[in-house]
């Protein structure tokens, strides 16, 4: 047991390096989702507030501006020093993260603080390797890119992996000379929070990070509508991006990225080494408790290795340790709140009576705390709803499949098209399928292979955009051209 849980030490907005309440006075309440109380309250900002931290951010980006002079060598040294010190503080930030969200401790400190920590190493490097192209147009010109910084950047997250993808996004922003107004999710505003402190730490001027807590249709709204916003990244339901996109559209047509939902295909053919297939999929559903963008969630298995795919998954799935995240022998918190805990219960109680097969799970955990069993399905029918919609949580789905062609097709009869997975040792059947399917990452034996340097997003209604690796910094840049007149005579 990891015993001392942490202290809080941040609880309100942060603007220009400093903290306020909101101009409302409003707070909410943060909740443990292993126990369902109160942590404590923090600062509810809204419309007034944003408004407030976006005139801070387009103060940070005035020409001539500290920010704006900066060398970029000098940006990466901040981006640098912010990855130091998340570091030195990565156990209390992991605690944090615990603490708020439910993930385990184990995976918060070894998972998402050293990923986080990464990414803005990863973008760090980069802040003085950014550059155009000399361009040879037709006559007498030098023409020339520059590409520039796009000015505010929105950026709204959500609460599975909270220091992950705030880090997804604040770092190539920051890499590329913006300035920043976020809104963590309102189930884990802590360790967005605790960050804001490393920011002002490190050196970055006032104005360039700005963070405020507060509600989606409120605080999130504001930054998708808001005229001086020049660019929302966003990662979250297909549904809310939608409407972010709508916002855009109304506003000031604000450059969009979108991170969205998926329903991932896995497929695993007959030539497998079956135990690692078992592993690759667990894994690959599992891994924060379901509440994944990418998760596994349709596992295709082959006709003639099926059955005994489902009875090693059913033994897989029993030996997962269930409980308080701050175990260190719990592999398996809470879900994030009860609307997920409902939305969950809803799903598996539809898997059941359209009649997929329960073989595992499928109950609350005590009454205390938003826990669910491991659950796994077989005999999934592809227009079962627990075979189309997002579940987020910890239930797999088992599904037939008899050839290459037949699922392939399957696989990609679906709107989303986040993330695919292929477990075989043949390598044309991995290559085929892995150019066959319609989604932004391919797994091949392995899955949730996410890294800094690779990009990330999504096909379809997955997304709009990628983020992380070299391709991820073009969405954070404008590119502007000048051409200059090359005059024959001399002066
Ligand atoms: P969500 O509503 O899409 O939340 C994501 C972020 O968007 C949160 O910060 C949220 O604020 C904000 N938001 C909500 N409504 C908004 C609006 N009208 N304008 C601007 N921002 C807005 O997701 P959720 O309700 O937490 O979860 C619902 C489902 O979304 C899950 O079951 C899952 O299927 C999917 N999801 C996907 C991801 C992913 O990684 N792609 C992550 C989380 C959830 P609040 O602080 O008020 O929540
Ligand atoms: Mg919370």
């Amino acid at each position: 047991m990891s015993d001392e849980r942490p202290e809080i030490k941040y609880t309100k907005i942060f603007i220009d390096n400093e903290w306020r309440d909101s101009l409302s006075k409003k707070t909410f309440p943060t909740i443990n989702p292993s126990t369902g109380e109160k942590i404590c309250d923090v600062a509810e900002g809204d419309k007034a507030d944003v408004d407030e931290a976006v005139k801070a951010a387009q103060r940070a980006f005035e020409l001539g501006s500290e920010w704006r002079k900066m060398d970029a060598s000098q940006r990466g040294r901040l981006l640098s020093k912010l990855a130091d010190l998340i570091e030195r503080d990565r156990d209390y930030l992991a605690k944090l993260e615990s603490l708020d969200s439910g993930k385990p401790y184990n995976d918060t400190l070894n998972g998402d603080l050293p990923f986080a920590i990464k990414c803005y190493r990863y973008y760090a490097g980069f802040a003085d390797k950014i550059h155009g192209k000399t361009i040879p147009i037709d006559g007498d010109y030098f023409c020339y890119t520059r590409h520039e910084p796009v000015g505010v950047v929105g950026a709204i997250i959500p609460w599975n992996f909270p220091l992950v993808l705030q880090s997804w996004k604040l770092a190539p922003a920051l890499c590329c000379g913006n300035v920043v107004v976020m809104k963590p999710a309102e189930q884990t505003p802590l360790t967005a929070l605790y960050f804001a402190s490393l920011i002002k730490e490190a050196g970055f001027p006032p104005g360039v990070v700005n963070i405020v807590p507060g509600y989606g249709p409120t605080a999130g709204a504001a930054i998708s509508e808001h005229m001086n916003v020049d660019k929302v990244a966003f990662t979250g339901s297909t549904e809310v991006g939608k409407l972010i996109m709508q916002a855009a559209g109304k506003s000031n047509l604000k450059n969009v990225t979108l991170e969205l939902g998926g329903k991932s295909p896995i497929i695993v053919f007959a030539d497998a080494d079956l135990d690692e297939a078992v592993e690759v999929c667990h894994w690959a559903l599992f891994f924060n408790m379901g509440e994944c963008c990418t998760a596994g969630s349709r596992t295709f298995v082959e006709e003639s290795i099926y059955d005994e795919f489902v009875k090693r998954s059913v033994a897989r799935a029993r030996q997962r340790n269930v409980g308080d995240p701050f175990n260190l022998k719990v592999n398996q918190g809470p879900q994030i709140d009860g609307e997920q805990l409902t939305k969950i219960m809803d799903l598996i109680r539809s898997g059941k009576e359209e009649g997929a097969k329960l073989e595992c799970g499928g109950n609350r955990i005590g009454d205390k705390g938003f826990f669910v069993e491991p659950t796994v399905f077989s005999n999934v029918q592809d227009g079962m709803r627990i075979a189309k919609e997002e579940i987020f949580g910890p239930v797999q789905q088992i599904i037939k499949f008899k050839t290459l062609e037949e699922v392939v097709q399957r696989a990609n009869e679906t709107p989303y098209g986040l993330a695919a997975g292929v477990v075989t040792r043949d390598v044309n059947t991995a290559l085929t399928i892995s150019h066959s399917l319609r989604a932004g990452t391919i797994w091949v034996n392995c899955f949730h292979a996410t890294q800094s340097q690779a990009s990330f997003g999504g096909f379809k209604q997955s997304g709009v955009g990628r983020e992380l690796g070299e391709y991820g910094l073009q969405q954070y840049s404008e590119v502007k051209t000048v051409t200059i007149k090359i005059s024959e005579k001399n002066s």
